[in-house]
């Protein structure tokens, strides 16, 4: 007999969700440890006192686990313990050494996995922005998108109506002014002096004054030291341009995504064009080679793929592939 062991967590209290993680669970821990249906004697679930709206047992059995025995019970209340988490137990025939399971929010009970962070690099529009989001849903970790904190920067000094060409100006702007980033709701959201630049700093004509800001090493040394302490403290998803080269050289998973420049100025087009700006295709993409220009031959950290990172090429294939594609990586390490 073997025992697996394996835990998972649901945003917020519903019955889709419970099915949804609890299917999820169940089908991770049947392929990473090459197990057969009829190979599962029985499953024991615990579940947090504040998980009222489904039992995990019945969502096992609709997800077709249903020819094992199946119990769900609650846990008593514990402070500071993790909050909507689902536990399993899973009992197997066979002996062998097992896999535990960890997904979502729980793997933070998981020490060995307790720090894990993931640099995903590449060009303008090859998606890293939109993996790293919803990799850092998956595994229940923040996504901390460093090119916001260059645009941050650029806007302050667009704002100021300082010289973009003045390095030694714009970094002592920066001293002045605080930059900080927070989450709410899961989402990131950038400050300048307690002012929410969410929105402003996805302003096109901010795209060319960041990528020339992030071209001074005054600049990109300061915002580094922010990038680090943050993932110094915390898991995360961290997207840019040097992550995987410079910031976090030692990033248990580096992932750098290409495109074709036409199909990333299309991306680029298609996204200003719902968020209602007048954009033209030609010169988005003109401006894109430009950046891309900019950003790979500057002297400090240019935008360049680790020897270590995986490279993807996202060009003919939708987001969900790409994002398999990585889970599948990270999910066959831990
Ligand atoms: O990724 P995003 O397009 O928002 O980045 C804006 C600019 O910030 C990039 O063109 C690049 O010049 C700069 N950047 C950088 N290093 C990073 C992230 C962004 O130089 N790690």
């Amino acid at each position: 007999m073997t025992v697996i062991r394996g835990a998972t967590t649901i945003p917020f209290d519903d019955q889709e969700e419970i099915k949804k993680a609890v299917k999820e669970l169940l089908e991770q821990i049947e392929s990473r440890n090459d197990l057969k249906r009829d190979e599962f004697v029985s499953i024991v679930f615990s579940l947090t006192n504040d998980i009222h709206s489904y039992y995990p047992a019945k969502a096992a059995r609709e997800a077709g686990f249903e020819s094992c025995a199946l119990f769900s019970a609650q846990e008593p209340d514990i402070e500071g313990g993790l909050a909507l988490c689902i536990r399993v137990m899973v009992f197997v025939e066979a002996n062998f050494t097992p896999i535990h399971v960890y997904l979502r929010g729980a793997r933070v009970l998981r020490k060995d996995l307790a720090r894990m962070n993931i640099a995903i690099d590449g060009p303008s529009g090859s998606g890293k922005s939109t993996v790293a989001e919803e990799l850092a849903k998956e595994f229940g970790i923040i996504h901390l998108d460093t090119g916001a904190m260059y645009r941050a920067c650029a806007l302050k000094v667009l704002e100021s109506g300082i010289d973009l060409e003045n390095e030694t100006k714009i970094y002592d702007l920066l001293l002045k002014v605080k930059l900080d980033v927070d989450y709410l709701g899961g989402v990131q959201h950038t400050y300048l002096d307690g002012v929410d630049v969410s929105e402003a700093i996805r302003r096109p004509p901010v795209s060319m004054a960041a990528s020339k800001v992030s071209q001074y090493r005054s600049i990109r040394y300061h915002l580094t030291e922010k990038q680090r302490e943050i993932a110094g403290k915390k898991s995360c998803v961290m997207d840019g341009r040097d992550v995987g080269t410079f910031v976090l050289p030692d990033a248990n998973f580096k992932f750098f995504l290409t495109a074709k420049p036409e199909v990333r100025a299309r991306r680029r087009f298609e996204e200003l064009k719902a968020k209602g700006y007048d954009v033209d295709y030609d010169k988005i993409l003109e401006e894109l080679i430009k950046r891309d220009e900019q950003d790979s031959t500057r002297a400090v950290a240019p935008l360049k793929k680790a020897d270590d990172a995986v490279e993807i090429d996202t060009s003919d294939l939708k987001i969900e592939e790409v994002l398999e594609k990585i889970k599948k990586i990270i999910r066959e390490k831990i």
